[in-house]
């Protein structure tokens, strides 16, 4: 059995606490990691937003983990993320990381630059652009957020590594891996050449709805903890009642050797006694929590299959929210571009015909003014008859 460690907390007050319990129910790091090494502690710095936002890791999670790593003689510590958008540093002082680390003594690492590195053993990506400090860490410490995520549904521990590969080639990332499937694999490689020791995810408030950077934060009340990122994120799924195989990252993680996905193989570990994922699941998991839960586009409706362009999940700008910056129009991969700038003075429009649904959009937004929309009618038939 895989051991995720959940602890119930609902104050950022207790976070430290909380962390510390979870990172010794599933057996502490000494036995993981070696003092010597150089550990690279990863939160979610996606964008520049208050901590109220729910947007990045919450940095009493973020001190508790360095503080437990500190107190268990680790000291070759540094931190760093790679948005797709914006300033690592800039984001990490608004919510909060920079002044908890610098507390700590903590120095931000090199994440001004990529470098190309070759992964041989990549089933579908054979190299990736990461960000200078990647490659030097002996290990990285995984400090992740539960968040909603349109591409992926959720994105939690497996998702999180994605901020290792630098800046923009993110981008190019989802051009060359235009859906969630094949973005899963890719994700699948890099999570098996990045030296991730630990997982642990600020669940006490987390983002539901139009996320990772739009939603609206949802008290879930949970760390969690975990060596395997799959178990990770499947223990996450089940607590929103989402099912864990409709989730791509999950299911080709695990099929990958990331980790665990099958829910039966995994052991909750609570300060309580173990539970299975059900029973965590009926404890601790919540059921109004937003998140796509409509099945798999299966294709089974034929007649429906020529509609499909148009009845597609997409994402739309909502004019009133548009302040016209143009970080949306920068962000998209496609090249040449599938939405820009058609009349001074005017929110973006979008060619969904270049479109690929990567939602890079919708994400780097800073004005939450993109939502996923989906045709009222075809979401009714997704849900009845799954097309
Ligand atoms: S939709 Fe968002 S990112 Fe795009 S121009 Fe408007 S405010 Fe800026
Ligand atoms: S318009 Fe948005 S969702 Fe479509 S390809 Fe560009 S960034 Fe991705």
């Amino acid at each position: 059995m895989v051991k995720v460690a959940l602890v119930p907390c609902t104050d950022y007050a207790q976070a430290e606490k909380a962390v510390e319990t979870a990172i010794d129910l599933i057996g502490g790091v000494e036995t993981l990691i070696n003092k010597e090494e150089k550990l690279l502690l990863k939160p979610n710095l996606l964008a520049k937003t208050p901590v109220e936002k729910a947007c990045t890791t919450h940095p009493a999670v973020f001190g508790g983990v360095a503080k437990y790593l500190l107190a268990h003689g680790y000291t070759h510590l540094s931190y760093g993320d790679s948005p797709g958008h914006g300033d690592p540093h800039g984001n990490a002082k608004e919510c909060g990381i920079a002044a908890a680390a610098d507390a700590l003594g903590i120095p931000a690492a090199d994440f001004s630059g990529g470098i190309r590195t070759p992964y041989a053993g990549g089933k579908v990506a054979n190299e990736f652009i990461l960000a200078n400090a990647v490659p030097e860490a002996d290990g990285i410490i995984n400090i992740c957020k539960m968040k909603t995520h349109m591409l992926e549904r959720i994105t939690g521990a497996q998702k999180n590594l994605f901020g290792c590969v630098f800046g923009l080639n993110k981008g190019a990332s989802h051009v060359k891996f235009p859906n969630s499937v094949e973005f899963a694999k890719m994700l699948a490689d890099l999570n098996c050449m990045l030296p991730a020791r630990l997982h642990v995810m600020d669940g006490i408030v987390a983002m539901e709805g139009n996320g990772p950077q739009s939603g609206t934060p949802k008290q879930m009340g949970v760390i969690l903890a975990s060596t395997d990122p799959i178990a990770l994120d499947t223990v996450f799924a089940s607590l929103v009642y989402l099912d864990p195989t409709l989730v791509p990252t999950n299911v080709i993680g695990g099929a990958r050797g990331v980790g665990e996905c099958d829910a039966a193989k995994i052991e909750v570990v609570t300060p309580d006694g173990s539970l299975t994922v059900p029973e965590a699941q009926a404890k601790y998991g919540d059921k109004t929590f937003d998140v796509y839960r409509a099945p798999e586009d299966k294709g089974e409706i034929k007649y429906l299959r020529p509609f499909k362009k148009l009845i597609r999940r997409r994402p739309k700008i909502k004019k009133d929210l548009c302040v016209k910056c143009g970080i949306c129009v920068k962000s998209c991969p496609v090249p040449g571009g599938a939405l820009h700038f058609e009349k001074k003075g005017k929110p973006p429009v979008y060619d969904y015909s270049k479109c690929i649904g990567c939602y890079c959009c919708q994400e780097m937004c800073p004005k939450r003014a993109i939502y996923d929309y989906q045709n009222p009618i075809a979401k009714i038939a997704n849900i009845k008859f799954k097309i």
